[in-house]
């Protein structure tokens, strides 16, 4: 097998390493960002994404890390109970502590953090690092998230466009509350649609928390925390309690304003020796909640294939065959959920989980 380069140390780029790790495969990890820059929110990750996460780190380990959610409970904004289902064995973590997980097991030589990768002579499957110089591989996996300048440079005609919807996802520490929240996930909805509040719970004394806005109806120009904090107070004041005092608590070092973008249509996920996973080949919008399963199946399916075939083109028609048909499939009930959202709650379908399953 020839050397490969992975460009991005996101949730994909790592388990990718992950996987060739396992296989003895060569590889080399490049990372635009610092090694000790790791900003970002939280994921949910349903049942089958731990069956994967636990072939390649340790289950006792990433348990410690975050916690299993047993109940989805979705109140109106005023804080009456409108449903209520189990959740099989969906776990939480932070983003953050996913990443250090993935990444105790890439010893430091195989990994550059602070290494952007240039898209320039992409055409001739020759991506460079920053200063001009070549990347010394055969293969190379792209996995430099839903905005890929490298995807972006291969297929030029590519739509991207804006989502309906904006986040914002705070992590704070709180004993308290994540006591009073205990392992349920929690998800206030305005009766009439387009505004969400959700709160879960970490680990003992962490939670999360996200708001979800229609951006036609909430227009969040407010990128400052504190700017953030007083729009999300005056949006939230009529709430159920627990809402905007949990808002009022939150320290906001740690927020986040999302714009969620997707793609028109999907590309190929390969052109030459390049191939894509994670958002790189497929933005999926947060509703689906499957962003880090597909990652992770992605890696998981390309790996196979590159051990499996002889050339890595086979290896990449396989590997595309395989996984864009369950992508469609996340995209097609990403846009439900979406529509589901910024409907009335009394028009919404009773299919009231935050999550896409195929
Ligand atoms: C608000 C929000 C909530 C979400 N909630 C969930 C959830 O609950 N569950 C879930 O499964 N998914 C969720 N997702 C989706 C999930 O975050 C993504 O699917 C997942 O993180 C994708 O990982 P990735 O590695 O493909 O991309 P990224 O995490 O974007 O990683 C890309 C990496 O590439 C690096 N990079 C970029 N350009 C270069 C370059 N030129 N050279 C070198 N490195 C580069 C970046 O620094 C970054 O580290 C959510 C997303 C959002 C926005």
């Amino acid at each position: 097998m020839n050397k490969i380069a992975v460009v991005g140390a996101g949730i994909s780029g790592l388990s990718m390493a992950n996987y060739l790790e396992k296989h003895n495969i060569d590889y080399h990890i490049y990372e635009r960002r610092k090694k000790e820059d790791l900003a970002g929110h939280g994921f949910l990750i349903p049942q089958e994404g731990i069956e994967y996460l636990t072939q390649i780190i340790d289950t006792a380990l990433l348990f410690e890390h975050g916690s299993f959610l047993k109940k989805y409970i979705q109140y109106s904004h005023t804080g009456k109970k409108l449903a209520e289902k189990d959740l099989n064995n969906v776990f939480a973590i932070s983003r953050q502590a996913l990443i250090q997980l993935l990444s105790g097991n890439i010893s430091s030589e195989k990994i550059s953090y602070n290494t952007a990768i240039i898209s320039s002579d992409i055409e001739k499957g020759k991506p460079k690092h920053s200063d001009g110089t070549d990347i010394e591989a055969d293969v190379i996996i792209v996995s430099d998230g839903s905005k890929s300048r490298i995807r972006r440079s291969l297929f030029k005609d590519e739509k991207m466009r804006q989502v309906q919807e904006n986040e914002v996802v705070n992590i704070i520490q709180n004993e308290e509350i994540a006591a009073s929240i205990e392992n349920d996930f929690i998800k206030f909805h305005h009766d009439q649609g387009g505004l969400t509040f959700g709160i879960l719970k970490l680990s003992h004394d962490t939670i999360l928390w996200y708001s979800q806005f229609d951006n036609e109806k909430y227009k969040i120009n407010e990128c400052t925390s504190d700017n953030l904090k007083k729009y999300m107070l005056d949006v939230f004041a009529d709430w159920y309690p627990l809402v905007p005092s949990i808002i009022q608590k939150s320290s906001y070092e740690h927020v986040h304003l999302w714009c969620v973008y997707e793609l028109e249509e999907l590309n190929p996920f390969y052109k030459d020796n390049i191939a894509f996973i994670g958002d790189a080949a497929h933005p999926l919008i947060p509703f689906t909640s499957q962003g880090v399963t597909s990652a992770l199946k992605d890696s998981y399916t390309l790996t196979k294939y590159l051990v499996e075939e002889q050339t890595f083109s086979e290896a990449f028609q396989k590997y595309e065959a395989e996984r864009k048909p369950e992508i469609e499939t996340h995209i097609n009930n990403g846009r439900i959920l979406l529509n589901q959202f910024l409907l009335p709650t009394d028009q919404q379908t009773d299919n009231i989980l935050p999550i896409s399953y195929k």
